[in-house]
């Protein structure tokens, strides 16, 4: 079943009722060229690399013809754009399939790939710079340990598209374990009936969730296990400092994977009111408001749910507010986990959560680098940062002192412990911008690839290399802002 690419394409989706796609021809682009190919995952997919970076490969990887088995689609979702219920859908992306290895499943996604019956206005296009930059932060976000959906390749289309400028065309070969979203649900809940979104469950179910099968409410479950994940996922976005930008419901997935990267970006110095997107001139996706955004959309996705949670609509209700009040404490315990791992806490103690709460303030009274305190912290580096010369950050630094103290930890064990949950590096804004601006402006790649490479091991403390990409920006580079739907 396998194609000369090493494809070997299902379409579970298309046994959905069709009011959830649209199929898909090819939509062929002037002169395909792969310009940045994930090996790494390729090999672990089966694919060819060889073969994908050629010719007919390229034609593939940008939508110009199918590879075997191929049943592409543009898929239906609705969602809420900061606060608006909106029509949606693949309006520039398409589903080649569902690449099968072994017993895992992936959606192959060409991001970039032309009009389909849901582009409304747009020209179903995507320009290099936006694919380069999702292609970098979801590697990076992957090396992190963060659920996220990957990237394969980038492939040049050889046509410009209209922005404010004219720019490049490019397509985003994307791998996910499947691309349902909170606006999946949404959508069948407006604009199909019961059976629908019921179909849409069990299948969501299928894919992501098994285990629910067995319990007495298989749709209550489902919810209270999407509320789950999404909430580590969260938790994990705000222990490494990481701002989605663009949390709209239809950017939410079923599965707990990071999805969608536009204006996001990394955290410099710690402040909860970190905004970066440009279209976010309210601030509702700031970094300190991450977690009650996604309490937000799992609250649209339950209501979603409703017609399927009981046959008594009261019941459903009670049963929706219930999970989604249980978002907050499970929320709260996986930040606190990860807080005590970044401080080398290996017990709880009642008190941690006042010791974190304070070390965070004292981070943002003193503009102190959210990544390079936690570094500092765990390779004592006192003389590389000013935080450690304030008085009150000193009174601090003597209670986690004798914190740590109370355990049966070595040294050596506290800073294994740190270093494995505090990265050396993370892709800061201006990192990825220097790295965009060599591939747009002279087509070189070289910039872009050795940050991969630093970033696909963000864990390894290693020294030299990792020093030069560790410093947070000047003062006078900041704020960066950063544009989506480009
Ligand atoms: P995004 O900002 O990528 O999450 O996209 C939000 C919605 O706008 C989705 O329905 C996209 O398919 C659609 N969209 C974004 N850019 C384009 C484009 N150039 N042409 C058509 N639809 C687009
Ligand atoms: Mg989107």
């Amino acid at each position: 079943m396998k194609d000369q690419f090493g494809w070997a394409l299902d379409n579970s989706y298309g046994n959905l009722p069709e009011i959830f796609y649209k199929r898909m021809d090819a939509n062929p682009v002037s002169a395909p060229k792969v310009v940045m190919f994930n090996h790494q995952l390729a090999d672990s997919l089966q694919l060819s690399s060889d073969l994908l970076q050629k010719e007919e490969g390229a034609e593939t990887l940008s939508g110009s013809r199918f590879p075997e088995h191929a049943e592409p689609i543009a898929q239906a979702y609705a969602g809420h754009q900061f606060g608006h219920f909106n029509m949606l859908g693949d309006g520039r992306a398409m589903l080649i399939g569902e690449h099968l290895t072994g017993d895992q499943r992936y959606d192959i996604q060409l991001k970039g790939s032309g009009r389909t019956p849901f582009s409304r206005g747009g020209d179903g296009r995507a320009a290099l710079g936006p694919m380069l930059r999702e292609y970098i932060i979801s590697e990076a976000m992957h090396a992190l340990h963060i659920p996220t959906t990957r990237s394969l390749a980038v492939t040049l289309t050889g046509d410009k598209i209209q922005r404010e400028k004219v720019l490049p065309g490019a397509v985003l070969t994307r791998v996910a374990s499947s691309h349902l979203r909170v606006g999946t649900f949404q959508y069948a809940a407006a604009f199909g009936d019961t059976e629908d979104l019921q179909a849409l469950a069990f299948y969501a179910i299928d894919r992501h969730y098994p285990d629910v099968k067995n319990s007495a409410n298989p749709n209550l479950a489902f919810l209270e296990e999407v509320i789950k994940r999404q909430a580590e996922l969260v938790a994990k976005w705000q222990l490494i400092g990481f701002v989605h930008g663009v949390m709209n419901t239809d950017n939410m997935t079923i599965s707990g994977e990071t999805i969608d990267y536009g204006p996001c970006a990394f955290m410099n110095e710690y402040d909860p009111a970190t905004v970066f997107s440009s279209i976010d001139r309210e601030g509702r996706y700031a970094y300190g408001n991450q977690p009650y955004m996604a309490a937000w959309n799992l609250a649209r996705f339950a209501e979603s749910l409703l017609p399927i949670l009981d046959e008594d609509e009261k019941k459903a209700v009670e049963l929706a507010q219930e999970a989604i009040s249980s978002f907050s404490a499970a929320y709260e315990m996986e930040w606190l986990k990860g807080m005590r791992k970044k401080l080398g806490l290996f017990y709880d103690e009642k008190e941690d959560a006042v010791l974190i709460k304070e070390l965070l303030e004292l981070m943002q009274t003193h503009h102190a680098d959210y990544t390079n305190t936690f570094l500092a912290l765990t390779f004592h580096l006192q003389e590389e940062n000013s935080l450690f010369n304030e008085k009150d950050f000193m009174k601090w630094h003597e209670k986690w002192q004798n914190r740590l103290s109370k355990q049966d930890k070595s040294k050596e064990e506290v800073q294994e412990l740190m270093k494995k949950h505090n990265p050396a590096v993370v892709p800061r804004n201006h990192l990825v911008e220097e790295a965009l601006e060599a591939a747009e402006k002279s087509g070189n790649y070289e910039v872009m690839n050795e940050l991969l490479q630093v970033l696909s091991q963000p864990f390894s403390h290693s020294g030299e290399i990792q020093q030069k990409y560790r410093n947070a920006p000047a003062a006078t580079d900041q704020p960066y802002v950063t544009y989506c739907g480009t």
